[in-house]
């Protein structure tokens, strides 16, 4: 494929954007692949890239029912942080947000990752020893946080009101080198250089069932006909349970509709990423001006991609109070996302009880940000049977008791 470059961007124009290649082919399933995975989500077709860029495993078909990027890695508010509280958390997701720097790069795509920075607001006494545990576990990890002053919370974001009429701001957890990046363009940069690779993306192809020869997976059921393969990896998020069933065994997962909703565009005035998790909501500002406004998940399990309308109020309600001048804000557009969540608030990236299936799942409300080490994690997995990032987060922990809680970071853990 054609490489992006300050060259191309001027001869096209020269020629009215006339040559630019397609980004990745739509080509019909072969009988037969090395590995199979379900689902072209961001974590996805990372897993692909990394079989193909670090294995040689480029005989890869990846599965999507409806369309690249259209579940909840098209759908979510495009944090990246890594400041999680327990070891295994900090080393995959800070291995994701370092790949991020170099992503744009890496797949010759533009991510527009924005090392912007975040703010997680501590608004009460018991937040304030939370984020300053984290602070000190992150300093033992690697991880650059620090706790910051509420006069410092005022310097970085002007808007922000520190005597809330329900919490003050009594500080913050600030991370320098997180931030964001374009959710689409991350999904459609990996699919590229997938698709670049040699290996098909096959979208509008549902998988409706998992073939087995005894213990050992042979291939998948989908509505494009049967397809053959030596390794599966099921990476569909808020589907999981019901794919896992397929292949015969369970998962301890639930689904549930997590939402979000943008602004109006207006003039910049929040250059860094705020979460005030006691009130619960989060707030940034794209590049085209739109508040980008993160609310809650949902009390119930569901599969509705909406999300119920008293937490709309309820988000809102708390981002007036934390930022007084949003309450004359016209919101444009809400939308929801079905979410993958584990009792620990971690992820699975397993092997499972059938040979050749691996599960990558239960990313939850805060999976965007570790798509590349996610990604990274999983082909290693499936390639070698092993990862030392993923290891800890086996499915296995949750019959032996060995939780990864982060139950308390992942209050909002977008
Ligand atoms: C509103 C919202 C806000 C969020 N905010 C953040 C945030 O700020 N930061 C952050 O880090 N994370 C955030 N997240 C979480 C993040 O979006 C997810 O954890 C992440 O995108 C999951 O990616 P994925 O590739 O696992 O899943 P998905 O992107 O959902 O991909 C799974 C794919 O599998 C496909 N699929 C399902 N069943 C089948 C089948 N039978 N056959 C074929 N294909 C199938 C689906 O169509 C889908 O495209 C948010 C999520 C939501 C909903």
């Amino acid at each position: 494929m054609r490489r992006f470059s300050a060259f191309a961007i001027a001869r096209e124009a020269a020629r009215h954007h006339s040559g630019w290649e397609r980004h990745w082919r739509s080509p019909t399933p072969k009988k037969h692949y090395d590995a199979i995975i379900i689902g072209a989500g961001g974590h996805g077709l990372a897993t692909a890239y990394h079989l193909g860029k670090d294995h040689g495993i480029t005989n890869v078909a990846v599965l999507e029912k409806g369309w690249l990027g259209g579940g909840n890695t098209g759908r979510n508010t495009t944090i990246i942080r890594s400041n999680y509280l327990q070891d295994p958390s900090a080393a995959i997701y800070e291995k994701a947000r370092s790949l991020y720097e170099t992503l744009s790069q890496d797949l010759n795509y533009n991510v527009m990752y924005s090392p912007r920075g975040v703010i997680m607001l501590a608004q009460t006494e018991h937040e304030v020893r939370g984020y300053l545990r984290t602070a000190h576990a992150n300093a033992l990890q690697g991880v650059q946080t620090e706790f910051i002053s509420p006069q410092r919370v005022k310097e970085l974001v002007p808007i922000i009101n520190l005597e809330g009429p329900r919490y003050p701001v009594l500080g913050g957890l600030w991370q320098a080198r997180a931030g964001t990046a374009r959710h689409d363009a991350v999904a459609w940069g990996y699919a590229r250089a997938c698709s670049d690779m040699g290996m098909d993306i096959i979208q509008k192809c549902e998988v409706t069932g998992i073939k087995r020869d005894g213990d050992k997976v042979t291939g998948v059921e989908t509505t494009l006909g049967d397809i053959c393969c030596n390794k599966l990896g099921i990476v569909v998020a808020g589907h999981s349970g019901v794919m896992a069933e397929k292949a015969g065994f369970r998962l301890p997962i639930e689904s549930v509709a997590l939402q979000a909703l943008v602004s109006e565009p207006i003039k910049p005035c929040m250059d860094v990423v705020v979460m005030a998790n006691t009130v619960h909501g989060y707030m940034s500002q794209s590049d085209k001006g739109e508040m980008v406004i993160g609310g809650g998940a949902d009390g119930y399990n569901n599969y509705t991609q909406r999300g119920s309308f008293h937490h709309i109020e309820e988000t809102v309600r708390a981002l007036v109070e934390t930022f007084p001048m949003i309450s004359r804000l016209k919101m444009l557009r809400q939308w929801g996302g079905i979410v993958d969540m584990t009792g620990d608030r971690s992820p699975i990236i397993s092997k499972t009880p059938v040979e050749g299936v691996f599960v990558n799942c239960g990313w939850g409300t805060g999976g965007f940000k570790a798509i590349p080490g996610s990604g990274y994690a999983m082909a290693e997995l499936m390639a070698k049977g092993g990862s030392p990032l993923a290891d800890e987060f086996s499915m296995w922990r949750f019959r032996e008791g060995k939780f990864i809680d982060e139950s308390v970071a992942a209050g909002v853990a977008h």
